[in-house]
């Protein structure tokens, strides 16, 4: 699918590098200044609209309109965990189109999960967000404009991003590239790419392309079984590529950012969470430079899959450590607020 990156024929112009930005006030006839006043107000003061402006010229605000299309997201609903605070929003796109987005806090700082598209087309087997197919990639200005909707919203600062919400950010991979350029401009927020992970269900020459941009993110691969057989029961995608194919691709990943990889290890109860399957994961990283976070798999309605008993998340931890493996489990973040990956959109739609 293509998205225009022009909305109603005009430019989007929150997805503007500064220097592209300057280029088109050079064509309005305007100062580069002006470039840089509007940049800031859409990307550091995070305003609304044009009219927000208030060193803007009336007269630029109405080129402005009439020239660009300015993204703002519209808050349809909050909720909040009552466990640990986490948030979790649903916005409307100017197409009445809906997205969520969570608010996590950690230790470290206030994390933020975005979507990367509308829907998604990979079709994991426990995913609510891919339940209805894909219907348009987000703009690189709406997955910016999640993160400032949120950071209005709650006040508090974003210190990192994860674009581990609904979607598959490398099947939206140049508005991705750009987001990224976005979010870490020194004149926006100023994210360190080292604060911002991608997660990807593994679209091998995706990752071997953002490998070869040597940036310094973290790559998060949704990995969820230990064998191309056990994968492909859970995951569509790796009907394409094999596990073979996908652990050369993280190597690369490693190998041309110094970056260690993340798998994500989504646990299902008598799918894919015995013993043997923790050998056959340990054995299939091993001497990789990586760290694995298991996530007990949030169950949906659609679908039968369970939460593994806790014993088994502990005994599948214990052989990953026993065999030298960095792993974590996931803290259940808002188990009580619609917790998985695009539920609360998905509520949102069958009203
Ligand atoms: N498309 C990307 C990012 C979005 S999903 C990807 O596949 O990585 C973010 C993570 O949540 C992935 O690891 C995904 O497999 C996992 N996930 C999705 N639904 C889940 C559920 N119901 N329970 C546990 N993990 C889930």
């Amino acid at each position: 699918m293509e998205t225009s990156d022009k909305i109603n024929d005009r430019i989007d112009i929150k997805s503007l590098t500064l220097e592209e930005l300057k280029a088109e006030m050079e064509n309005l006839s305007e100062k580069p200044f002006r470039a840089v006043q509007l940049y800031q107000w859409m990307h550091r003061k995070l305003v609304r609209g044009y009219d927000e402006m208030s060193n803007i010229p009336a007269a630029l605000k109405e080129k402005c309109k009439i020239g660009f299309q300015y993204t703002a997201l519209q808050l349809l609903e909050v909720q909040e965990s009552k466990n640990d605070g986490t948030k979790k929003y649903l916005f409307a796109l100017a197409d009445g189109n809906v997205v969520e987005t969570v608010l996590m806090h950690y230790k470290h700082g206030n994390s933020v999960c975005i979507s990367s598209q509308v829907g998604c087309r990979m079709g994991c087997k426990f995913c609510a967000s891919t339940l209805d197919g894909l219907k348009r990639n987000l703009l690189p200005s709406e997955m910016l404009d999640q993160i400032y909707a949120v950071t209005l919203e709650s006040g508090e600062r974003v210190s990192h991003v994860v674009v581990m919400g609904t979607g598959e950010p490398l099947d939206n991979f140049d508005h991705l590239l750009r987001f990224i350029t976005l979010l870490t401009d020194e004149n926006g927020l100023h994210l360190s790419q080292r604060n911002l992970t991608v997660s990807t269900c593994g679209i091998v020459p995706k990752m071997r392309k953002l490998a070869q941009k040597k940036l310094q993110i973290t790559l998060a691969l949704s990995l969820h079984g230990a064998t191309d057989e056990k994968r492909r029961e859970l995951m569509p995608i790796a009907n394409t590529y094999s596990l073979a194919q996908l652990m050369e691709a993280c190597a690369y990943y490693f190998e041309q950012t110094g970056r260690r990889i993340t798998f994500e290890y989504s646990l299902v109860r008598q799918v894919n969470d015995s013993r043997e399957d923790a050998r056959l994961l340990a054995e299939l990283i091993r001497g990789l430079n990586c760290h694995v976070n298991l996530i007990p798999v949030n169950p949906i309605k659609e679908r039968h899959y369970v939460q593994s008993e806790k014993q088994a998340v502990a005994a599948f931890q214990d052989r990953l450590i026993k065999s030298g493996i960095n792993v974590t489990v996931r803290r259940e973040m808002g188990r009580d607020i619609d917790g998985a990956c695009g539920q609360l959109r998905r509520r949102f739609l069958e009203k």
